[in-house]
């Protein structure tokens, strides 16, 4: 069949009776054409070609859990549950309802995804930020100038980390008061707050290394963005690190809670969460 009339025939038959939502069962007709949906969701999480500035992706079996987070679903991307979940998504935005996260769907998440964050970027003034404890940090021996951070976002980020604390499936290893023990590195601060001119130093550092690497105008500069340490390399944008990173349990309690805290990571890193929280929930 010629691409475009498969397209039509698709958009047709999938026009007709709406899926039912998350929970409950599929029509015989719909589950046979979720069915391909699916196995080709299972293809592509891994291999579909896209790009992130001028930079060559492949797949996006990386963004699992934020993909499952916005879908509000557990299921797997090999399921015919997530792909009509897909479906939904796909029918909310106008966009062609086939159930396949494909380039343009994937772009629609992302899209989604980088809406949350921070913007504008303002640079924090001197008595928004306070300086951190240096056992709440990643590398104990971080130059005392580095630990600053802005003040809610601290306070935010310190009432996320006392409920993952009391978390036992998250098993941190904490004192009685709610602290991290100082062999527990995870959800330590690997970097807070850095001005212009540290983040300037960074790049003197790396010069080979990419704009989105070590971007002239970060988060960072807010003081609302926090690294936060979520296994592996803790700042490594290799997709063999973030690979490792994505499947902590840690990693994945924060993309089901963070949001609770006002925190939205970007997607690309993992360790990357900004404290952007939205009205309706301030309001509460
Ligand atoms: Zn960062």
């Amino acid at each position: 069949m010629p691409r475009r009339l498969l397209l039509i025939v698709l958009s047709l038959s999938f026009g007709v009776a709406p899926l039912a939502s998350y929970g409950q069962s599929y029509s015989a007709r719909d589950k046979t054409k979720l069915a391909r949906s699916s196995k080709k969701n299972s293809e592509l999480q891994y291999s579909l070609k896209w790009s992130l500035g001028r930079k060559a992706q492949r797949g996006w079996y990386l963004y699992v859990p934020l993909l499952q987070k916005t879908l509000n679903t557990e299921s797997k991307p090999n399921t015919v549950e997530f792909a009509g979940s897909v479906m939904r998504w796909q029918k909310a935005r106008g966009i062609f309802p086939n159930g396949v996260i494909n380039s343009s769907t994937l772009y629609s998440f992302i899209k989604f995804w980088q809406s949350k964050r921070l913007k504008p970027i303002v640079l924090a003034r001197e008595d928004q930020l306070i300086t951190a404890p240096i056992r709440e940090f990643y590398d104990p021996t971080r130059d005392s100038a580095l630990l600053k951070v802005e003040k809610e976002t601290y306070d935010s980020y310190r009432r996320m980390l006392k409920a993952a604390i009391d978390d036992p499936t998250l098993k941190l290893r904490a004192d009685e008061s709610g602290r991290l023990l100082p062999d527990e590195k995870f959800l330590t601060l690997v970097s807070t707050y850095r001005s212009p001119k540290y983040q300037a130093s960074l790049r003197r550092k790396q010069p080979g290394a990419s704009r989105a690497q070590i971007a002239f105008k970060s988060p960072h500069f807010t003081g609302r963005a926090l690294d936060i340490y979520v296994g592996g390399e803790p700042v490594t944008t290799l997709d063999f690190n973030r690979g490792v990173q994505v499947k902590t349990p840690v990693y994945r309690w924060l993309v089901k809670n963070a949001e609770r805290f006002g925190f939205y990571n970007y997607f690309y890193e993992p360790w990357h969460w900004e404290y952007a929280p939205k009205k309706e929930k301030a309001a509460k």
